[in-house]
């Protein structure tokens, strides 16, 4: 389970979001864009929610539950096609039942605007009254295709339209590093990064942005949430996703921004090599 530095949000947005959090969170939250950013986003939340050290921590049993998709007062709604009356009406009795583990439910229905007119009727009797264990986080795409009457109740958390599109002309360049990493090759991290130096300032930059996404990719796709951004490394950050802790991949993001922002006051290529070799070795 990682925490909210993770998910690429805009200050603004993390900062209302974890301060909500601090305070008196929402019973009731749409999350408003694209369904790979919202589904991470709202699942981080529900986390949070749920987890007994005010995080997500990631090592609670909480946590360690939602991780694996086994927390019982985590129920998530992920349908295919139109969400019909029997879903909304199962969310409505579900929410009448206390909760199994703590102290909270939380109930994570992906592709709102999908609830048909009678299932987002039926919802909105028990978002009238919320049973107070109870959180309802909803993700959509398109929320004008959901019910004033919803939208009225719930705390809007709207995230950029859409990510900037990756540069994709850097990936040959990009792979050997992503299997060193997956294989655990430090000669091999260090080949492929040896390839960076003769770029220019700027390419270097958008290399590193571009391995950032792989590793969102793989911390995210892998548990299932959202579509990857990179799906022309798939094979790549699946590898990283089945080799490496998920820790060990938030330290490798981690290291990009600070790498980045290393460039940004004019480190020198070797620098950035030598980094890329061991501390990403080593993170
Ligand atoms: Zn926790």
């Amino acid at each position: 389970m990682n925490g909210f530095g993770s998910l690429g949000l805009p200050a603004a947005l993390r900062r209302d979001i974890t301060g909500a959090l601090a305070s008196r969170f929402p019973q009731t939250v749409l999350f408003i864009g694209p369904d790979a950013r919202t589904r991470p986003l709202a699942h981080t939340v529900a986390a949070a929610l749920l987890c007994g050290e005010g995080g997500p921590c990631g090592s609670c049993i909480s946590c360690r539950k939602v991780e694996s998709g086994v927390h019982p007062d985590l129920i998530g709604i992920d349908e295919e096609g139109e969400i019909k009356i029997e879903t909304a009406r199962r969310v409505r009795s579900e929410a009448l039942v206390l909760p199994n583990d703590g102290a909270r439910k939380v109930f994570l229905i992906a592709h709102a605007e999908r609830m048909n007119v009678p299932a987002q009727n039926a919802l909105l009797k028990v978002l009238e009254e919320p049973p107070k264990y109870c959180f309802f986080l909803l993700c959509a795409e398109q929320p004008d295709r959901i019910l004033e009457t919803i939208l009225s109740r719930c705390t809007r958390y709207q995230l950029p339209p859409d990510e900037e599109a990756p540069d994709e002309s850097l990936l040959p360049l990009l792979v050997p590093y992503l299997r060193a990493l997956a294989e655990g090759s430090e000669l091999g991290l260090m080949r492929a990064a040896v390839g960076l130096e003769k770029l220019p300032r700027p390419q270097q930059r958008a290399w590193l942005s571009l391995l950032q996404t792989a590793l969102r990719d793989a911390i995210f796709v892998a548990d299932g949430l959202g579509a990857p951004l990179l799906p022309a490394v798939a094979g790549e950050t699946r590898a990283l996703a089945a080799r490496l802790a998920s820790r060990r991949l938030f330290a490798l993001y981690e290291l990009c921004g600070t790498l980045s922002a290393r460039l940004e006051l004019n480190a020198g290529a070797a620098a950035l090599t030598c980094a890329l070799t061991a501390d990403a070795f080593g993170a």
